[in-house]
């Protein structure tokens, strides 16, 4: 009998594989008294032999895949395992004190960790985590403890994880990866969206996958209903298998609009954007017909590496985005950490409420250097094409107008030293924090566009953490108060003559579509997949009809009453 597992549809599609589980395992070390310690050092080193070989495979892996920078941090693995300064104590403690080699690794490397840790060095504190992380690897051999090591991946699979980290999702090779499944993670979180940037199905949030699926079990993956099948009859395989056939009928259908406007059956035109979290997203948004790229989350290159991209690497990126993009619009992020996105390497204090905490502008403004280096990256890169730069979490006036000084400032030292730059770029502001969106009548004046986050603007205007699976029932996208507050920041935008978009997942749902275009959202920035069937629904729809809408929607008194005006009205 198979067991259906409910969870969230995080990105769409069917996949049937094998299941493939991504332990993080616990290593227990027990101390032992040992009385051939020759041999007992010859298993040390076979299991750095064995984690070296290993090592040497993700690398080679790690730099076709993804790039020298993520490769790198293989090579420094490497070089730990490689260092007889670590290796000879841990060789000389199994021989002088007969104890056996994990309590000898554990110790040694434990001992080098605190105090690589306590220096007040950047260079010393990264080594400190590539032991700790090579340690890991050797002590699981020794314990006969199975590692992931998702990037070694060659057949293909479904991974179930706890959860995945973005740095995880980013190390998946798209070629096996058929989909994944994660017992935490709603709609909005990292994972799901990076799984739908890579294009594979994903049901996130099932609270239990991780418990009852076992290497090598059969799996469907359906990311169109939210539901994981484990171990499918063959009735539900061949029922599967042809729900996946209908759902490939309907993209081809679709990506007959790869090349039209993005028009309503009254004949106005919208603008279909796409979010990307790196330049090889680009591919991905020109085959699904973007006209613009509404969100660059450039978090993502300061990611899943041991320290900040250089001003050259930066300036590479965005000047690929804006190449391949020819002309059209990409409105860039500057950087967003914090929240869910942690940068390791930047030490900061833990936090009680991360999301609420000293993340995205709040850090940019205090930590200058960062934000001054993207930004001149940025400037430097906009002669190649239409770029645009947004500032993340903006909850005051004050706060865009620093940003924006900054950001001319390094403008004028580029132009004084003879860089050409781009005189044209627009400037604007994420509005996801409730009180900018209650202000947007003043910042309209200000700013040249405004683009919304409903990811976060629905957190924190129903105080709803976008990741507690407990409090999902509060993330209410179509909750009034929600609609009313969007409502505001485009009206706000066209009194005075700007543009509002909206880069939040909610842009691409079709219950949203009707809505927001009905009050009047002129950018909608979405997963790239979303985009053909966005507007496919916008052909069907009046725009002149969901704008007469307008006030009764927002008069509307619960978040269930709204979906069910859109679905009898726009047949959604
Ligand atoms: C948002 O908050 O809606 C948004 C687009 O930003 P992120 O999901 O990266 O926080
Ligand atoms: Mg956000």
């Amino acid at each position: 009998m198979s067991n259906n597992i409910q969870g969230i549809a995080a990105s769409s599609g069917i996949a049937i594989a094998k299941a493939y589980r991504l332990e993080n395992p616990e290593l227990r070390v027990k101390k032992k008294t040992i009385d051939n310690a020759t041999a007992e050092v010859e298993r040390f080193v076979q299991a750095v032999e064995t984690s070296k070989n290993e090592l040497e495979k993700i690398k080679e892996h790690a730099h076709k895949e993804l790039g020298a920078d993520k490769a790198e941090i293989f090579s420094a693995h490497l070089l730990v395992l490689s260092d007889p300064e670590l290796l000879n104590p841990i060789k000389d403690k199994i021989k002088n004190e007969n104890v056996n080699a994990e309590v000898a690794l554990d110790e040694t490397a434990g001992m080098f960790i605190t105090m690589f840790e306590q220096m007040d060095n950047e260079y010393m504190k990264e080594r400190a985590a590539d032991i700790r992380d090579v340690t890991k690897r050797v002590l699981a051999h020794l314990l006969g403890v199975g590692v992931s090591n998702p990037s070694l991946i060659s057949e293909e699979v479904i991974i179930i994880a706890e959860d995945l980290t973005p740095s995880d999702t980013a190390q998946l090779n798209r070629q096996y990866v058929k989909a994944f499944t994660t017992d935490i993670g709603g709609r909005t979180s990292h994972s799901a969206i990076m799984a739908r940037s890579m294009e594979i199905p994903a049901v996130v949030g099932t609270k239990n996958v991780m418990e009852i699926i076992q290497n090598g079990t059969m799996v469907v993956v359906d990311g169109l209903d939210g539901v994981v099948i484990v171990d499918p009859t063959d009735e539900e395989i061949t029922a599967y298998t042809e729900k996946q056939q209908k759902h490939e009928g309907q993209k081809k259908e679709w990506a007959k609009l790869v090349n039209e406007k993005s028009l309503t059956s009254d004949g106005q035109e919208v603008e279909l954007a796409a979010n990307i979290g790196t330049p090889k997203d680009v591919k991905g948004v020109l085959a699904n017909g973007g006209e613009g790229v509404g969100l660059y989350r450039t978090e993502f290159l300061y990611m899943g590496r041991t320290e900040l991209p250089s001003e050259e690497e930066q300036y590479n990126a965005y000047k690929e985005v804006l190449e391949k993009m020819e002309g059209k619009p990409v409105v860039v992020r500057t950087l967003d950490i914090g929240g869910d996105k942690e940068l390791p390497y930047l030490n900061l204090p833990k936090e009680m409420n991360p999301f609420l905490g000293f993340r995205a502008i709040r850090l940019c403004l205090e930590e200058q250097e960062i934000f001054r280096t993207q930004l001149r990256a940025l400037l430097r890169a906009s002669s190649y094409g239409n770029l645009k730069v947004m500032f993340p979490m903006i909850a005051t006036l004050d706060e865009f107008r620093q940003a924006k000084a900054i950001l001319l400032e390094e403008k004028e030292k580029l132009v004084q030293a003879g860089t050409t730059v781009n005189e044209n770029i627009e400037i604007g502001i994420m509005v996801e924090i409730p009180s900018t969106a209650v202000m947007a009548d003043i910042f309209a004046k200000e700013v040249d566009f405004f683009s919304i986050g409903t990811n976060d603007l629905i957190q924190y205007t129903m105080a709803a953490d976008r990741m507690n699976e407990q409090v999902s029932y509060l993330y209410q996208p179509y909750n009034p108060a929600i609609l009313r507050l969007i409502d505001n920041v485009i009206q706000a935008a066209h009194k005075n003559g700007k543009w509002a978009g909206m880069c939040g997942e909610m842009a691409g749902d079709p219950i949203a579509i009707p809505i927001l275009l009905g009050l009047g959202l002129d950018e909608f920035s979405m997963s790239a997949t979303s985009i053909l069937p966005a507007r496919s629904q916008l052909r069907g729809i009046s725009k002149a009809e969901a704008a007469s809408y307008r006030e009764e929607i927002l008069s509307m008194s619960t978040a269930e009453d709204v979906v069910a005006f859109v679905k009898e009205k726009f047949n959604v």
